[in-house]
């Protein structure tokens, strides 16, 4: 197996353009370069989710993307380099449902093995709709406001476990 922190798709130097090698750097393999000692890091994707709550519902958006194509799931995206992961949240639920939301708290960081494709770290936030009107967009076909207790067939592990966290949550708000 192709460990995680040494992908062999790293072929030439990002410096000097020489030819990648793998090599033990401290507890891992890395891709290095030979010439000039360049090291190449594998960064992390980020992605950012927000539950927006309206009036004791869960805002929703039916995904147009594998995977887990057809169900629905809260506004999420990756985190853009620079980005303030707040910031992230603000814009997914806004191009995804064309609503304005404010960030009231987070959630939780999570972690997701690797080699499952999508995020490897998973930031969640709670929200509260501000104003505009519904529209679905960007990878969404279909955006709504759910009661907890009948919700559509939830994309992701992830996303079922933490609606149910959070539905635990606003029994006791
Ligand atoms: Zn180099």
């Amino acid at each position: 197996m192709i460990p995680f922190s040494a992908p062999e798709n790293v072929k030439f130097c990002s410096r000097c353009a020489t030819p990648m090698e793998t090599r033990q750097i401290a507890d891992k393999p890395r891709r290095v370069c030979p010439s000039c000692g360049f090291i190449h890091f594998t960064d992390p994707k980020v992605g950012v989710g927000v539950f927006v709550v309206n009036e004791g519902k869960i805002l929703l958006v039916r995904r147009t993307m594998h995977p887990e194509i057809g169900k629905w799931s809260i506004p999420a995206g990756f985190l853009d380099a620079g980005e303030n992961p707040a910031e992230t949240a603000v814009r997914e639920a806004l191009e995804e449902t064309n609503l304005e939301v404010a960030i009231e708290e987070l959630i939780g960081v999570y972690h997701n093995p690797p080699g499952q494709g999508g995020a490897s770290i998973f930031i969640m936030y709670k929200a509260r709709l501000l104003g505009g009107t519904i529209q679905a967009g960007d990878d969404a076909d279909a955006a709504a406001f759910f009661a907890p207790d009948d919700l559509p067939e939830i994309a992701f592990a992830s996303t079922r476990a933490a609606i149910d966290r959070l539905k635990a949550k606003l029994a006791t708000d």
